[in-house]
């Protein structure tokens, strides 16, 4: 089973309450071969809900200084559970994310910029040998 971001499925879960849908990974949820699941949902954060981004300390603020760090955690530990629950090897992340980018996250200057690094979730995930690729990676692919 592969983890995939909800919102690459079609699910409304974005701060901004839209989505990402990617046809491919659809395809993949609909196959019954990926689970699609929401870190800042399942930290318990609303939608719509504040953009954020990590700070060069490795924080996470939204943009009027209101931090949202250990919450931002609890998403991906609680993700870690799912993964695990469901014997998941390998995730489909959605690129830039604070949550769930892979090698490239917003800068923290709300500017539109990026930095080498990865979101709180999927460093959580690599850190317990689960693969992530980015939706743009798995379209190179496919
Ligand atoms: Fe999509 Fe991940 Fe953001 Fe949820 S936390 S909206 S799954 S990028």
């Amino acid at each position: 089973m592969i983890l995939v971001s909800a919102c690459l499925a079609g699910f409304n879960c974005r701060y901004d309450g839209g989505n990402k849908e990617n046809k491919e990974i659809i395809r993949l949820v609909k196959e019954g071969k990926a689970i699609p699941v929401c870190p800042e949902q399942l930290a318990g954060l609303p939608i719509p809900r504040k953009a954020v981004e990590e700070k060069a300390s490795g924080k996470i603020y939204a943009e009027d200084g209101e931090e949202f760090t250990d919450i931002f955690i609890k998403g991906a530990e609680e993700t870690l559970r799912i993964a695990k629950m469901y014997q998941c090897t390998k995730a489909i992340l959605k690129s830039h994310s604070p949550s769930c980018g892979t090698n490239q996250v917003y800068d923290g200057s709300f500017s539109g910029n990026l930095k080498a690094g990865h979101g709180v979730t999927t460093k959580l995930l690599k850190e317990n040998g689960i693969e992530v690729i980015s939706e743009k990676d798995y379209n190179l692919e496919h």
